[in-house]
């Protein structure tokens, strides 16, 4: 009787899924200096197909720097009552707050979403945390599914490749499973130079393949190369004076620091892939010049000839996909992001005040790691038995901060693979997208 009561709920479940058929794409501005901010719509678009998660829709995957909510109503004319879609995100906006020249001048960033299309109108809020956990700003606004201003975009005529769909038969059904779209966007490559790209896409695949969970829950990923041509090869580095006119825009020495490697240039990126379906976004630049950022479910871009590519593509996707902090610290980082009254809502660091939500579980125990790992130059290496216990250091701060091992792929590069909280927080992720949760 059981077995029946699942199987319907299933098929229920699927029925709703196939309903699902349009993507509604928010753009908005988010501005300010060091101590305000402001929320603004931008613009509203729509696209044929929903490549987000279809399952969990009305729970958060984490708590993020920011989140957004998409609220329905049970009755006509009710109030906004029922959660429709939910998710958690963070920002560059947020992460220039934090820098000097926050304090002096007034900037905006350009954020998109990618929410179900509602059927019947609704409410969206937006709000973003500060470090302390308490809400900073908060947008609400009503959608109207008929509203005549929803710009159609899509039909992308930006050329595109699958190179895995839940495994590597690229005849298998994209929609087979709940899978999770992931976008590989060329950034410097020209016309011709469109081989190298799919082929560091196929290494940046592989590389991921090679680290626990990515390796064990390869089936439940779908992998499209998006082939994004450039006018010019290579990608700017301002430092030396060198701006290309590359597909995304992006550039080192964002924020001054040289080897951060990001776009201002969201709503570029985001008319490139519609059409598409893609959930998260890896863009690869065509340099051997060091660098990358990934930034928590908006993207990962890094490098692709510098040597560290393969761990730093993956280190880099640690953020943009599972929420993932840095585990490294700098002994003289004066500017704190974690406070001892606050727990941290990324899962691989804690301020010990809310322990048992992290990892408390796994301490003194020990783990033996793994099948697949690999070193700096992608040939397999072991890194042994590992006793996950509290270490100081972690989030750019020697102090007051926690990590779970003494090294993790989010710690070091040299280091051949993600340490047992990073993997079960990343499983826990891949779950999160592909199996409904209590
Ligand atoms: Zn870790």
């Amino acid at each position: 009787m059981k077995r029946i009561a699942i199987l319907l709920a299933a098929m229920a479940m699927a029925l709703s899924a196939n309903s699902q058929d349009r993507t509604l794409r928010v753009n908005y501005i988010f501005s300010g200096t060091a101590k305000e901010q402001e929320i603004s719509v931008a613009e509203l678009c729509s696209f044929e197909g929903w490549a987000g998660r279809r399952v969990n829709m009305d729970k958060l995957p984490l708590r993020g720097n920011g989140q957004i909510i998409m609220e329905g109503r049970s009755t006509k004319d009710g109030d906004f009552d029922k959660v429709l879609y939910k998710t958690s995100f963070s920002t560059l906006f947020q992460e220039w707050q934090a820098t000097e020249e926050a304090t002096t001048t007034r900037k905006a960033f350009e954020n998109v979403f990618l929410l179900p299309m509602p059927e019947e109108v609704a409410r969206i809020t937006v709000r973003l945390f500060d470090f302390h956990d308490n809400v900073s700003c908060e947008l609400k606004h009503v959608v109207k599914p008929d509203d005549i201003l929803i710009r159609p975009t899509g039909g992308s005529t930006t050329p595109h490749e699958w190179i895995w769909k839940g495994g590597d038969d690229l005849n298998a059904d994209l929609d087979a499973e709940h899978r999770i779209d992931v976008a590989i966007v060329a950034e410097g490559y020209t016309e011709e130079e469109m081989d190298t790209f799919m082929a560091d896409a196929r290494e940046a695949m592989a590389s991921l393949w090679a680290h626990e969970p990515f390796g064990t829950y390869k089936d439940r990923f779908n992998i499209v190369c998006v082939k994004s041509a450039s006018k010019e090869t290579n990608v700017s580095v301002p430092r030396k004076n060198s701006w290309k006119d590359t597909a995304v825009g992006s550039h080192f020495d964002t924020f001054y620091s040289n080897r951060y490697l990001t776009t201002l240039h969201l709503f570029r990126l985001h008319d490139i892939l519609a059409g598409i379906p893609y959930e998260h976004i890896i863009i690869l630049a065509n340099t051997a010049t060091y660098g990358g950022g990934g930034i928590y479910n908006s993207y990962t871009l890094t490098t692709a000839h510098h040597s560290g590519f393969r761990p730093v593509v993956v280190h880099e996707f640690g953020h943009s996909f599972a929420g993932l902090a840095d585990e490294y610290f700098y002994d003289d980082q004066y500017e704190e992001q974690y406070y001892p009254d606050t727990e941290p809502w990324e899962q691989n660091i804690t301020t010990m005040k809310d322990f048992s939500s992290k990892w408390e579980d796994m301490v003194g125990k020990k783990f033996s790691n793994q099948k697949s790992s690999i070193d700096w130059k992608g040939k397999k290496k072991n890194p042994g038995k590992i006793t996950v216990g509290t270490y100081e250091g972690g989030g750019y701060q020697s102090k007051g901060v926690w990590r779970g091992s003494l090294d993790c792929r989010m710690n070091t590069n040299s280091y051949p693979a993600f340490c047992p909280v990073c993997q079960r927080a990343i499983s826990r992720m891949i779950e999160f997208y592909t199996e409904e949760t209590d």
